[in-house]
């Protein structure tokens, strides 16, 4: 009986799992197609109509763009992933400071060809070299260390991204009813964003947000067995009674009656 409890479990998993990477597969592949069509149209400065709709969609759900359109996302998933060494990034790139450092510079470059270089026969091309640094980078990251370094810790839209989303009333989250088992830290592209948030829910049994670094591509919700990861309203879960699991409830019960003695 359960062992084929087990196989349910491990059956819906891989729906699941295989369910959310067909969506976001196509609308990568979307991405890629308004890309290469907007360029044919001679509208250059498409990469910028993306970075808005990239800090527009985080202001209300953090960084879905990132893993859901960006072209340049979409490159490191399917190339650069076949020949990344999956390597730790050093301590000095995955400083906060390190991306925000790059981010001012970047912008600041970026501004200062718009403003003051007007004339020049080749203004046109300023959007599209700005994403082509940006992809010749993420490319060297991803070949060095892995795929999405670059936009785990160096992007710059990733990290406006992580500014806005801090207060997206649409969040991932784990809840109470998180086994530990820690199989889904396994499957994010971005590194360790689960093992804290993880180790939390197991110390309260209450629902966590997820890192603003998450970029809701699913792949953690689609491999827990525990069904424990969700994406949605961030107060409603956080609140809702039903989310919080039996030895949570336990301990809130201690908790309360500790604080009543
Ligand atoms: S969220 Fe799911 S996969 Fe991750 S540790 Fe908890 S039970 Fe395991
Ligand atoms: S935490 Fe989950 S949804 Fe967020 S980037 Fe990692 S695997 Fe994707």
């Amino acid at each position: 009986m359960a062992q084929t409890t087990e196989t349910r479990k491990g059956q819906s998993c891989t729906q699941a799992k295989s369910m959310y990477t067909n969506i976001r597969h196509t609308t990568q592949l979307f991405g890629i197609i308004l890309a290469v069509l907007l360029l044919g149209l001679g509208i250059y400065y498409f990469n910028i109509l993306f970075v808005i709709a990239a800090l527009a969609t985080a202001l209300f759900a953090g960084r879905v763009f990132c893993g859901w359109i960006c072209p340049n996302g979409a490159w490191l998933d399917h190339v650069i992933r076949r020949i990344s060494p999956n390597r730790k990034m050093p301590g000095f790139l995955t400083s906060p400071w390190f991306g925000y450092g790059f981010t001012v510079v970047f912008l600041a470059i970026f501004i200062y060809l718009r403003i003051f270089v007007t004339d020049a026969p080749w203004t046109w091309t300023i959007p599209i070299g700005m994403m082509a640094v940006q992809m010749t980078i993420g490319t060297i990251v991803g070949a060095m260390y892995y795929p999405r370094g670059f936009c785990a810790h160096v992007c710059p839209w990733g990290v406006l991204g992580k500014l806005l989303g801090r207060t997206a009333p649409y969040q991932m989250q784990i809840q109470g009813n998180c086994k530990s088992c820690r199989t889904c830290a396994a499957t994010c592209p971005l590194g360790g964003i689960l093992d804290d948030a993880i180790d939390r829910v197991k110390e309260t049994g209450r629902p966590e947000t997820l890192s603003t670094n998450c970029m809701r591509c699913m792949n953690c919700a689609g491999a827990c067995p525990a069904n424990a990861i969700r994406f949605g309203p961030a107060e409603v879960q956080a609140n809702g009674a039903e989310e919080i699991s039996e030895p949570a409830k336990a301990a809130r019960l201690r908790e309360k009656a500790t604080a009543e003695s």
